[in-house]
């Protein structure tokens, strides 16, 4: 189960999940940071270090944000 960054994440982009990431597979995108699914290593090491709890396990994710699943995927061409 990879960890997917949601909703919250949109105008914070605090980092701190990046400098975290052991396989370093959190990448920025234009308005928000990615983790990308077939990297992930699923450690969890992210989730707790994110502010503004934006960090989710994918079948986890609270139900307002599940469109973050796809939103990561796709970021990434999945
Ligand atoms: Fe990186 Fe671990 Fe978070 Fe996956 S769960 S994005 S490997 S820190």
């Amino acid at each position: 189960m990879p960890y997917i960054i949601a909703e919250p994440c949109i105008g914070t982009k605090d980092a701190a999940c990046v400098a975290v990431c052991p396989v370093d597979c959190i990448y920025e995108g234009e308005d928000q940071y990615y983790i990308n699914p077939d990297e992930c290593i699923d450690c969890g090491a992210c989730e707790p270090e994110c502010p503004v709890e934006a960090i989710f396990a994918d079948d986890s994710v609270p139900d307002q944000f599940t469109s973050f699943v796809e939103k990561n995927r796709n970021f990434f061409g999945a």
